[in-house]
């Protein structure tokens, strides 16, 4: 088959890139892809990985081998089909694991209408959801310290936080975006989210062309859900992102449609944002448009925007034409087609601009991630100073808070009990009567001024010594003198 392809521009030498079919619908959607980036003249070299179900019942709890490993490390690009993660047997994550051992730290989502040919409530939306994608409470350190508490730890970081909200404002200034929208819940995580609020401020202020805006992620989810064309692009830590980026690709009407992007230092992974699809696998009735679209940014991040630029108005006008397959098939469209079917029909449309669906222009290369790595002006190291130590406690649950104190006082140790608190609620000196106490107490001991080491760990030594069951400690310390843990709420 002859048809227009970018090769009319002289491409690169083949980019090696590694390949992975996946399960379910998997296999058909790739091939629908790839059929079409061939035909659109893309320079790459598919290299075949094999990934998912088959090797996670081999026994490979990874689902993935170190062969196959080592090809992801050579290419530095993974287009990856959907797998099928079994259920249980202690299975992991591969996107997880991809993600971290790639350091993949930008999660970017665009979620764009595709009104009237896929309905959906919201016809001009364009949103674009960038998510921390390595910190946050995905670092999976969870804990039970009690028979009744669990504990989950929240890791969000400066060097991390500075990645991805430069990523976002890189990605902003690429692709031509006009707002920043930082969602964190810092009114609660002052300390935490409240470091990913500040790094916002302080990045936004080298992008002076662009507007930041920063809102409380429970008013800023409603908003979203109410609102979406008042966003442009919205950069959040990993939790919220995980969840709101859902929540955006459903708004559009496309889950089925939109693909995403993982982005690192030295690697990429594109994927369609749908699973493997096991009720339909082997019908040929999928939608490859998710993968598709992810295989336009990938086109783009390593170098040919003209081909994704080709592909995707090839796309759009098979969609403008009322081609469809059968998931958006509906009163707005002309032809039911198969997967096979529907790339067909997008190579004969390489060439062809769409008259609708006017997509934003692609940027001319990969948003810049050297940039998001290297803080611009690296701040001199804070003075950090010991001030005390919280000390948590498995104790009674039914006691009470001024019998515990009244213990602790009979210890003798080298720093003072300012404060107990339970599940983060004082409860000593100043208590409320009606506050629900569980086995998990937290006693802050503190001195007059800065403490020693020695003095922390003699503290913890002598509560052991005298029987308690001291589960946890946690350092007490200012930043240049500004305190880096929070107070106990009621103190
Ligand atoms: P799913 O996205 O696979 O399917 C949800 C529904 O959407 C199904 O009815 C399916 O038929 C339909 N659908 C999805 N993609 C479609 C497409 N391209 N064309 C037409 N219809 C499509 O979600 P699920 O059923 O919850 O998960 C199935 C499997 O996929 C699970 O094993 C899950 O772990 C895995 N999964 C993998 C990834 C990934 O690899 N990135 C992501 C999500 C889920």
């Amino acid at each position: 088959m002859s048809t227009p392809s970018a090769s009319t521009t002289p491409q690169a030498t083949a980019v090696a890139i590694a390949v992975a079919h996946g399960d379910g619908i998997g296999p058909e959607i790739m091939e629908a892809v790839l059929t079409i980036l061939t035909e659109a003249g893309a320079a790459i070299e598919p290299r075949p990985i094999e990934i998912g179900e088959r090797i996670y019942r081999s026994g490979i709890t990874s689902g993935i081998t170190d062969e196959s490993l080592e090809l992801l490390s050579a290419t530095g690009v993974l287009l990856k089909a959907p797998i099928t993660t079994p259920q249980g047997g202690g299975y992991k994550s591969l996107n997880v694991t991809i993600r971290k051992m790639f350091g993949l730290y930008a999660n970017v989502r665009p979620c764009r209408s595709l009104a009237p040919f896929v309905p959906t409530l919201h016809p001009t939306m364009d949103v674009v959801v960038i998510r921390e994608n390595e910190e946050d409470v995905y670092g999976g350190i969870e804990h039970r310290q009690t028979r009744d508490v669990t504990q989950c730890l929240k890791l969000i970081t400066r060097s991390g936080s500075e990645r991805v909200v430069r990523y976002a404002f890189e990605y902003a200034r690429a692709n031509g975006r006009r707002l920043v929208t930082c969602f964190t819940k810092d009114n609660i995580m002052k300390i935490t989210d409240g470091l990913f609020h500040e790094v916002f401020r302080e990045i936004a202020r080298e992008y002076p062309e662009i507007e930041n805006e920063h809102l409380i992620v429970d008013i800023g989810a409603a908003k979203l859900a109410t609102n979406p064309e008042r966003f442009d692009v919205i950069v959040l830590p990993n939790l919220y992102g995980d969840i709101l980026s859902d929540v955006a690709a459903e708004l559009c009407g496309s889950v089925g449609m939109a693909g995403s992007a993982n982005i690192g230092e030295r690697f990429a992974m594109f994927e369609a944002i749908h699973g493997s699809a096991p009720d339909i696998a082997g019908t040929g009735t999928a939608n490859p448009s998710g993968l598709l679209d992810a295989a336009v940014t990938m086109l783009t991040q390593i170098g040919q925007p003209n081909v994704a630029a080709l592909v995707r108005n090839a796309w759009l006008k098979t969609l403008e034409d009322g081609l469809h397959t059968r998931d958006i098939f509906g009163p707005q469209s002309k032809r039911c087609l198969s997967t096979r079917e529907f790339a067909l029909s997008v190579i004969e449309r390489l060439g062809s601009e769409p008259s609708v669906l006017h997509a934003p222009p692609l940027p001319a290369g990969a948003v810049p991630v050297r940039t998001c790595l290297e803080p611009q002006a690296p701040a001199a190291l804070p003075v950090k100073t010991r001030l005390g130590v919280d000390v948590f406690l498995d104790w009674n649950a039914a006691g009470d808070a001024e019998q515990l104190a009244r213990e602790l006082g009979a210890v003798g140790v080298p720093l003072t009990l300012e404060m107990i608190t339970n599940r983060g609620t004082q409860v000593w000196s100043r208590a409320s009567t009606l506050t629900r106490c569980v086995d998990h107490w937290r006693c802050r001991f503190v001195g007059k001024g800065e403490v020693s080491g020695a003095d922390v760990m003699r503290t913890l030594t002598e509560l052991d010594r005298a029987g308690f069951d001291v589960i946890k400690s946690e350092g007490l310390y200012a930043f240049d003198g500004t305190p880096g843990f929070s107070r106990g709420q009621g103190q």
